[in-house]
């Protein structure tokens, strides 16, 4: 019998919603959820997405959980911690609806439960627990910690059916600024239509690098390649998403409308300005050194526009015989995308952690040596991987990795072959020191 025509099945829940938060080692948000519903009861506890990831997002994305996964004629009563999340589902639905949810950090997750809602039908409630229901909300709390230890994400569904046809917008002549910035200059941009533009933009520079055009699935296909690392795949993810809180996004919000421009070039602040344009110390020092590392590897840098960080993955290498340069294809997913997170990471620290101080701006010397720790740990990662007797079959194989990195490695023509099995081994640019010392 299908669950959901059980008669046993009771028609009214109550649950009760804990969250969890902390920031990880990369300096961003993780949050946890859980739904606990009693003692002995299918309690679940959830790990959020780290694209999803705020201080607050585990009560928004547990309701979630709970509203896309409980049988639909059970009218849920939801018991919360945060006065916050009820009133974004509740008295303020209507007032972010109006802004195009600009004002709340979870806004994504918010839109989608006020779809899931209103495809629901039966009754929803969300109240606060009073201090009668403070040991279930303890155990609801305490479960939502747990949640950080699941080995993977929960599998939310956070696509919003349109119910509208909203097609694709192509390249078609025209550069891709004046395509992004006619787009841009369109408000507000629903968020679809952002990802739509996205896509786009990398399969033009896909079409540049392997001289196919990607499907969409494709494309997000190669930002998850094993090659790629965990909190990268993320980056890219979310950028492909437009996710990121830059720019455009401030223009609106009364105080904050000069977060909207990049303070060191005083021009509109986007991704592609943040990773490519910027005159303040640290895009161009990073891409000159994976230029340089490039180059060691025998083939010409390509002129980099914006689609080409996310179509990094698509590329496609020949070596002289015509054949695919597997090797050198995983060394340029690994360079553009390495290289593209680490800007990332020096912008918001130069504008988060240093209140974009110019005295506290990296120097020539602290891009250089760790954009190049950056490298080389990767090439360490990669050596380690390739031990058999610790990963088994998930094991690197030597091969890859020799291929990979042959050409640019230091003192390269004097390497044992068996330097994969070896330690000090480290990529061919040397590390800069510090002014003042010998
Ligand atoms: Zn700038």
């Amino acid at each position: 019998m299908n669950p959901t025509d059980d008669e046993d099945e009771p028609s009214e829940v109550t649950v009760f919603v804990g969250c969890a938060h902390r920031i990880n080692s990369d300096g961003e948000h993780c949050s946890a959820g859980s739904l606990w519903y009693g003692p002995n009861d299918n309690n679940l506890k959830i790990r959020v997405p780290i694209e999803l990831s705020t201080r607050n997002a585990g009560e928004p994305a547990a309701i979630l959980f709970a509203i896309q996964n409980l049988p639909r004629q059970i009218s849920i009563n939801f018991r919360l911690k945060s006065k916050r999340t009820i009133k974004a589902l509740t008295t303020a639905l209507s007032h972010y609806k109006d802004r195009d949810w600009a004002e709340n950090e979870d806004s994504h997750l918010l839109r989608v439960i006020a779809a899931a809602l209103r495809g629901r039908g039966t009754k929803c409630t969300f109240k606060e627990a009073d201090t009668s229901e403070s040991d279930q909300m303890r155990e609801a709390l305490e479960l939502a910690k747990l949640g950080f230890n699941e080995s993977t994400p929960t599998n939310l569904q956070v696509e919003i059916p349109l119910g509208y046809d909203m097609k694709g917008v192509k390249l078609k002549g025209g550069t891709q600024r004046t395509f992004y910035n006619t787009i841009r200059a369109r408000k507000p941009i629903p968020q679809r239509l952002k990802t739509t533009i996205m896509l786009d933009i990398t399969r033009h520079a896909a079409w540049d690098l392997s001289g196919t055009t990607p499907t969409d699935s494709q494309i997000w296909f190669s930002i998850r390649h094993a090659d790629i690392t965990r909190t990268t795949r993320d980056f890219l993810w979310r950028c492909l998403h437009q996710a990121y809180k830059i720019g455009e996004h401030w223009k609106d919000i009364p105080n904050y409308e000069h977060f909207a421009k990049c303070h060191h070039c005083q021009v509109d602040e986007t991704m592609e300005h943040i990773l490519l344009e910027c005159d303040a110390p640290g895009q161009e020092v990073l891409w000159n050194l994976a230029q340089e590392l490039w180059e060691m590897k025998g083939y010409a840098w390509p002129e980099l526009s914006y689609g080409h960080v996310f179509a990094c993955g698509l590329v496609d290498i020949r070596d002289e015989k015509g054949k695919r340069d597997e090797g050198a294809i995983r060394l340029f997913r690994i360079l553009i995308s390495e290289t593209a997170h680490l800007i990332w990471k020096f912008r918001c620290t130069r504008v988060i952690e240093r209140g974009n101080d110019p005295n506290r701006y990296f120097s020539e010397v602290e891009l250089h040596n760790k954009w190049l720790h950056c490298i080389n740990s990767r090439l360490r990662m990669d050596a380690l991987l390739t031990d058999v007797k610790k990963y088994g079959s998930r094991a690197l194989k030597i091969d890859k990795v020799q291929n990979t990195w042959s050409g640019v490695l230091m003192d390269n023509q004097n390497l044992p072959d068996t330097w994969v099995r070896q330690s000090g081994f480290l990529v061919g640019i040397p590390p800069l020191r510090p002014p003042g010392r010998n």
